[in-house]
């Protein structure tokens, strides 16, 4: 029994000794100085976040995001905050309003004649760079010197989409993230990944979100997330339907207008924007890079099959908080302004797409036969190394800069369409497939 006993405690306190030192497995990280580190408020600021009292190494939990929102709106004319929904756990999900104009119901905000830009953070809630980027943005709006930015828009920001997930936390909700210290968790109390919802409404945050896209009519809907995977030096990644998607004009109009602004704000900041990145071999980028095409139930794809103009951003997760955090800020800022400066157009595009008269509609989009173009890619040198413990490669990164020319495929090409119905028979007794489709809007 003795023996049995010591045999059994070795493999648990090597487990527990790989666990308490989990970071120190993720690849060096490349030296970084950007200006926007000047965005960081002194700890002596009254406005101070909660990140940033802890040099954006840590990220507040649901009540102190709250309680600090909730403060700020009580000092500003041009805050409020209103519950759209609860959880499955009975949080209330919570969306801050931020106008210049006082427009706080969906009915001025909807019809005003200024662009509403809604962003949110956490729907996979370890994964929540967009809360704390947002809180320092807004105290600069509304309580620092950047007011001038509620003249390009008003503003709809939900600092925590998964509410539930975000309080099931740990220090190892994400092991391949690059901080904050503790983080919440990807899926909702029931399992359930929001971020796969947008088209199946079967979770409280995203029938939330359908309403608040219905009612407020956003201009611009942009989705905040961190990477897993492969290191390169791109620190802040995020796209759009490009092609092979349901609403051209608004795509050349984010391709166009939007893009190289918001890039060269951040190459000012010191950040290195890039496009969304998935290896073409699941392992680096040798192979090239894959622009998949993802169905409508992810938040930027179904932001394209409504004509909704709609942004993933990828953070990159190697990158520490603190990195991620102000390009996520940079972002936003100019995110604004560029809205704002192109706003004509923007409506133009949207109009032009809802407009669209088809007789059929793709349903399926498949890998062109050969790649679209090479690009340089920006990467990190790497090694593939046996590991000693499942006997299979992994991928080894070395934390030296390295720049490839790699194949861009992309996944555009029509291999399934279907006529477009004049109408829908649903028979009464489907009364949740009729609730559902309500929540579309
Ligand atoms: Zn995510």
């Amino acid at each position: 029994m003795k023996n049995l006993r010591k045999s059994l405690l070795l493999p648990i306190i090597g487990f527990i000794s790989i666990q308490a030192s989990g970071q120190d497995f993720l690849p060096p990280t490349l030296p970084w100085e950007g200006k926007s580190k000047s965005l960081i408020a002194d700890p002596t600021d009254p406005w101070v976040t909660p990140g940033e009292i802890t040099g954006l190494t840590e990220s507040p939990s649901y009540e102190e995001t709250m309680a600090w929102l909730e403060k700020l709106s009580e000092s500003s004319p041009y805050i409020a905050i209103n519950s759209i929904g609860v959880s499955e756990q009975g949080r209330a999900i919570q969306l801050v309003m931020v106008s210049k104009d006082q427009d706080f119901t969906a009915q001025e905000l909807s019809t005003s004649k200024k662009p509403l830009i809604l962003f949110q953070a956490g729907i996979h809630a370890g994964e929540i760079d967009g809360k704390d980027a947002g809180m320092m943005l807004l105290r600069d709006i509304n309580v620092g010197e950047k007011l001038e930015l509620l003249d390009y828009a008003n503003l709809l920001f939900i600092p925590i989409l998964n509410v539930d997930g975000h309080e099931r936390k740990s220090e190892y909700g994400r092991v391949n993230q690059r901080g904050p210290k503790v983080m919440g968790w990807r899926t909702n109390a029931n399992n359930l990944n929001l971020n796969r919802d947008y088209t199946k409404l079967e979770t409280a945050g995203i029938k939330a979100i359908a309403q608040v896209i219905n009612n407020y009519d956003p201009d611009l809907y942009v989705d905040i997330h961190v990477t897993d995977g492969a290191d390169y030096q791109y620190d802040i990644t995020y796209g759009f339907v490009e092609t092979g998607g349901y609403s051209p004009e608004i795509s050349s109009w984010l391709a166009e207008k939007f893009k190289p602004e918001v890039d060269q704000a951040l190459k000012d900041q010191g950040h290195i924007p890039g496009p969304l990145l998935f290896a073409a071999n699941g392992q680096d980028f040798t192979e090239g890079n894959i622009a998949f095409s993802f169905s409508p139930r992810f938040s930027h794809t179904y932001g394209d099959i409504r004509h909704l103009p709609a942004i993933l951003i990828e953070n990159h997760s190697l990158k520490p908080f603190e990195q991620r955090v102000l390009g996520t800020y940079v972002f936003l800022e100019q995110m604004i302004k560029s809205v704002g400066n192109h706003f004509d157009e923007l409506q133009e595009a949207i109009a032009s797409d809802r407009d669209q008269s088809m007789e059929t509609v793709v349903v399926k989009f498949g890998f062109r036969d050969t790649p679209a173009d090479s690009v340089e890619f920006l990467g990190v040198k790497s090694e593939l190394v046996k590991s000693e413990i499942t006997g299979n490669e992994y991928v080894d990164w070395k934390g030296e800069p390295t720049t490839q020319i790699v194949p861009s495929i992309l996944m555009d090409k029509p291999v399934s369409s279907v006529p477009v119905p004049k109408a829908y028979w649903i028979p009464v007794e489907w009364a949740e497939v009729i609730q559902k489709w309500k929540c579309t809007g």
